[in-house]
């Protein structure tokens, strides 16, 4: 028998033609997910009914409660668009709950209001015909140890007894393409999981200091990667080389300014690239006061570097609610490999916390910014990360 997995979508946001695209990207996107079991959704009644082989049901369930723009996902069974044939399928599947739970709830949403039963009495039917057949069950609308859903459609009704979460959010896609800083630290995959939540489709940028850095510390942004692909399906990962940037910045700058003047060039080349691709924003782990190169001030100086958008979502976030987040996408473990970074690389002892512009100005005067771009713009590699 196929199973049949019902997915839900927030549906509190949406408004006139928003729902339209909302509904499209999604229905692209659960399709992307689960591509190797299912060729077959459909949609019904404000939501989509994904079927599959049984034996990938739970599998299917976990790729399409990862799809950004989901509610929740539940395994659901199928009937006829009658009370009897109903009745049956209710009682078939509360048999196989345990004898100990007997506190229990029914709960109908009737799309369809042609069904001759309003919600209420489809509720009152069900439940005494289950308690018919087990005397013990008490209605509990509560607290009750289980929860019987029945859905009436247009053409089936649907049961189900359990629902796994969704992340919610917006589908991956509908809001833009961005550029996503990734360093390989524990806060830019994070900022790259919530603007994805938030629809953004999402490119990766590292930059590296080859032979410097070491390869691992650029598999490990490829393993980064494939840790955010699951909620996108796929993250093309740029790499470009900084070496000879920071060479040019160590000779010819005071050491303190370094971070400064390198994150300009970073910007820079982001903005380059995104031009490129056609990307929209720049995403960055920046957040306040974490770091010196992350007071209001650096920002600041850091930001005049590039006329494009610059999103900082982790603004608002503590670290701990980083690491949270960090922990549930799982990233946290790949993030915190010892593996360097080139902007851990000639740290300075003491960074300057207020730059000025100006005097950051004055120092790039004195170097060949655009050969220095282009050149790094020629170590450009790109690479597709699929989700495993
Ligand atoms: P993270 O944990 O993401 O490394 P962080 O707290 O270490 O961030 P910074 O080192 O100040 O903070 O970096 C701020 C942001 O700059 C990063 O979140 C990232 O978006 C970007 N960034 C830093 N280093 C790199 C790099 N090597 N490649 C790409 N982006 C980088
Ligand atoms: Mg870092």
């Amino acid at each position: 028998m196929a199973a049949k997995i019902m997915v839900r979508y927030g549906e509190i946001a949406l408004k006139g033609k928003n729902r339209g695209q909302f509904e499209q990207q999604l229905y692209r996107n659960l399709q992307a997910a689960v591509v190797e079991y299912s060729k077959e959704i459909s949609k019904i009644h404000g939501r989509f009914i994904v079927t599959g082989p049984e034996e990938h049901s739970e599998i299917m369930i976990q790729k399409l409660s990862r799809v950004f723009g989901v509610a929740s996902v539940s395994l659901v069974r199928e009937t006829e668009l009658d009370i009897e044939d109903i009745k049956t399928l209710a009682a078939e599947i509360t048999k196989k709950i345990s004898s100990d739970d007997i506190a229990f709830k029914i709960e109908t949403r009737r799309a369809n209001k042609k069904f001759p039963y309003p919600s209420p009495e489809i509720n009152r039917i069900i439940g005494a015909h289950l308690q018919e057949l087990n005397p013990n069950l008490v209605v509990d609308l509560k607290k009750p140890s289980f929860k019987l859903s029945i859905e009436i459609g247009y053409s089936k009704a649907y049961l189900y007894i359990t629902s796994t979460a969704g992340p919610g959010g917006l589908p991956v896609g509908i809001t833009g393409r961005s550029l996503l800083m990734l360093s390989g630290g524990i806060d830019s995959p994070v900022a790259g999981w919530l603007s994805m939540k938030r629809g953004l489709f999402v490119e990766a940028l590292h930059f590296h200091s080859f032979p410097f850095t070491s390869r691992r510390s650029q598999e490990k942004t490829v393993a980064l990667c494939r840790k955010l692909a699951i909620y996108s399906n796929k993250i093309p990962l740029h790499m470009i080389s900084v070496t000879a940037i920071q060479k040019e910045l160590n000779a010819n700058c005071p050491e303190d300014l370094g971070i400064i003047l390198l994150r300009r060039m970073m910007y820079r080349l982001a903005e380059q690239l995104s031009l490129k691709r056609k990307l929209q924003a720049i995403v960055t782990g920046e957040s306040l006061g974490q770091v010196a190169s992350q007071t209001l001030e650096s920002i600041n100086v850091i930001d005049k570097a590039t006329g494009m958008l610059v999103l900082r979502p982790l603004l608002g976030l503590d670290k701990k609610d980083i690491i949270d987040i960090a922990a549930t996408i799982d990233t946290y473990d790949t993030s915190i490999l010892p593996y360097e970074d080139c902007c851990t690389l000639f740290l300075p002892k003491s960074p300057v916390t207020k730059p000025k512009l100006q005097v950051i100005e004055n120092y790039e005067a004195l170097l060949d910014i655009e050969r220095l771009l282009k050149e790094a713009m020629s170590s450009l590699e790109t690479t597709i990360v699929k989700r495993d």
